[in-house]
This record gives C-alpha cells, structure tokens and sequence, in this order.
C-alpha cells in the first residue's frame, strides 16, 4: 500500500482552484488534470472508473449485496483564495508544540492558533506560506484512494458495495450541479470535507439571500434642503433596523446571522447584498421577515424613496431529511462506538455539497478529514488524522 500522505502529496501539488468568473463547467480546465489522474490511478488498480462530460470522477467497487451501498464523495478544487499547487508542502514530523516558521513573512504559531496544542507530537504537512495546502479536500481524496487501493489488493476481504465520486468546483457552491445521483448508484453516502476526525457534521444553515436596492431623490446638494433623499443615507438607516447581534462577528454555534456582504452606489440609487443563515427555518423566516419590517419602515418615514427587496432561497439544513431518515448517521456513529472512538456532532456555519446530495435522495452527512485552517496560508493537515478517518471508513464498510 501506497503511504496516505504520498497520495497526497502528489495531489496537492497539482493546481486546481476553481473560479466565481467562469461560464464553463468546470470553471477551471485544470481540474481535469486531477481528474483524469484519478480515473488513471483507479484503472491501474483494475477498478471500472469514468471521467464524465462534467469531469466528476466516479468508481464503482462491488462487495457484498446485502450491505447497503456506501458512497464516498471528495472534491477535487480548492479555494479561489490564494493560489494552491506547484510549491513543495513540508511535514513537520513529531511536533514539538512550538512557532512553525513557515517562510520570511509567516508563522503558523499556537499563540495566534491555540489549537495547534492538540496536535503536539503529530506529524503536520503544512505550507510555504504563499499557497494554501488544499487539504480541502485533497485529504479527502487521498483518504478515498487508500481505501480503493486497499480493496483492489485485498479481493478476500467482505465489504458493502463501495462507490466513489469526485467533484469540481465545490468552493464556488457548484460542486453538486451536475452529480448524478443515479449513476452514483448508493443507498447512503458520507462527504469527506471536514476538518477533525472527531466530528460528525450533519446539519448546516439554512440559507437566503437578499437584495435590497434603495432609490432616493438627488438634487444639487446646496438646494437640497427639505428635498434630497440620499439612498447611501437610507442604507444605512435600513440597516440600523436590522438586529445588531445577528451579524457574523458576534455569533457562533446555533446563532444565525444577517451579513451585509456588498454595498454600492450614490445618492440616487444604493445597492445592498446581504446572506441571510440560521440552522433553525422558523428564525430564518424572522430574519427575512425583518428586512420587510425594514422596508415597510423606512418607505412609510421617505414616501418619495423607494425600497425594492429580493429575497431568494439559497440552501436548506440537511438535519431535515434525516429527523425522517437517520441510518446514514446511525451507521456512522455506530463505527465510532465499536472503534471506542470519541465524536461529536458539530453544526456546519455554512452549506455543504452533502446538504444538497442529500436533498437529491442521497443521505449525506459529512466526515473530517485531518485538514485544519483550510482556505489560507496556515491551513496544514494531521497526518495521523488521515490514517484514523481510514480506519473508520473500512470499519464502516466491513461491519
Ligand atoms: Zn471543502
């Protein structure tokens, strides 16, 4: 068997980031090169494996029929925040607990990170500070790969049906556009796209955005006086009647937010972009019901301003489905519990490709998969971590 973190390595350093500002699917053709790669390292293993017109990545290994058909689901993009492939990630071997220099400029440190504490006398993979690892969710797929090499070696062991996909272009919400529930061809299936082996994530916001656009009265401002109406003004008064808690700096866990993401424009006409999240539907339709308060406020106060608002659905909380259908987190805690591994369950603070698989008919809740600080410079991977979520995966597929 191949080492885990050599998989990995050898797929970090190929460059996949994907991109908002594409027409194309994937956004980004370099995703293709990873993809293709996987397909190659599959069929050399002598598994059926496809690249389809999308460039999913899908691989079917046959086992025992009487278990339920188990999916594994990575994807294979990373964050369009800072470039990731063509550098050298370095292991940091039985971590000492110290400051990790990782060039001139950086340091990953536990004072600015006291976490890092956890993972002392570990082996890190971490970056050389100019790129981010992609460990989101180049961990995952490595994880995936060792399990399918691990089965195309060893023929005589029983094992549910195992089938794979890999997808594009997650980091952009896109990654579950054109997955084919279908041709995935799986009772339950698990996401390996979160951060400590420890965690069972399978709730995530429900998610809305809204759009207000604001017009006011422009006059020439030395004659304005009982006339103008300045919309930048009206903004910020429209914004002042929202809940001043529900923002993303001051919540966390179970708290929802309003987020005002973008604003532009001049005194005649301002635009707003806001998310609006909460885990829970019922507040997230006070949190919607509130913009219209606001509107109705601020119209009644300025009956020549205009406020037009459009509130659109984004996602939806997968805790949903599984109050009706839980046998994909039952089976997965049941393997914590015979491997006398501790979890707990952590709410998602955002949207999860899973969340949508499972709102296809798939169950999906996610897994970790060792990476930590993902999206930047600091984001490094717990090697040992990739091992423990392998031996929870087998053990999840052999009982
Ligand atoms: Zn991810």
């Amino acid at each position: 068997m191949e080492k885990i973190e050599n998989k990995f390595i050898r797929y970090v350093k190929i460059d996949t980031e994907s991109s908002e500002n594409s027409s194309t699917y994937p956004s980004t053709s370099k995703q293709l090169i990873l993809a293709n790669l996987l397909k190659d390292e599959l069929n050399n293993l002598g598994l059926e494996a496809e690249v389809d017109e999308f460039g999913l990545v899908y691989c079917k290994i046959e086992g025992d029929n009487s278990k339920k058909k188990i999916g594994l689901i990575a994807h294979m993009d990373t964050a369009p925040t800072l470039p990731g492939g063509n550098f050298e990630p370095r292991f940091i071997y039985n971590y000492d607990g110290n400051d990790i220099k990782l060039n001139e400029k950086y340091t990953l440190s536990p004072k600015q990170f006291p976490t890092l504490k956890n993972e002392i006398n570990k082996t890190l993979i971490v970056t050389d500070g100019e790129h981010l690892l992609g460990g989101d969710d180049k961990a995952g797929i490595a994880i995936i790969m060792a399990i399918c090499e691990y089965y195309a070696k060893n023929k005589d062991i029983n094992h549910a049906p195992i089938r794979i996909c890999f997808t594009p272009d997650e980091e952009i919400g896109s990654g579950a556009d054109h997955f084919d529930v279908k041709k995935m061809d799986a009772d339950i299936a698990y996401t390996l796209d979160g951060g400590e082996t420890n965690q069972i994530n399978y709730e995530n916001f429900n998610a809305a955005s809204c759009k207000v656009q604001i017009q006011g009265v422009g006059i020439h401002p030395g004659d304005a006086k009982d006339k103008m109406i300045n919309a930048i003004l009206l903004s910020v008064e429209f914004n002042n009647l929202l809940n001043p808690e529900m923002i993303p700096s001051k919540t966390e866990g179970y708290q929802g937010f309003n987020h005002l993401e973008e604003i532009s424009g001049d005194v005649e006409n301002c635009t707003m972009s806001y998310i609006l999240r909460n885990h829970d539907e019922n507040i997230l339709s006070q949190q919607k019901e509130s913009f219209l308060k606001a509107k109705e406020t601020i119209e009644n106060k300025y009956p020549l301003a205009k406020v037009n608002l459009e509130i659109k659905d984004q996602y939806r909380n997968m805790k949903y489905y599984f109050d009706k259908d839980d046998l994909a987190i039952k089976k997965i805690q049941e393997t914590y519990k015979q491997l006398n591994l501790h979890y707990t369950s952590v709410p998602i603070r955002g949207g999860t490709d899973g969340a949508r698989i499972t709102y296809m008919g798939l169950p999906c809740p996610n897994l970790g998969n060792g990476d930590r600080l993902c999206h930047g410079r600091f984001e490094h991977v717990v090697v040992q971590e990739m091992y423990e979520m392998f031996e929870i995966i087998k053990h999840l597929l052999e009982n």
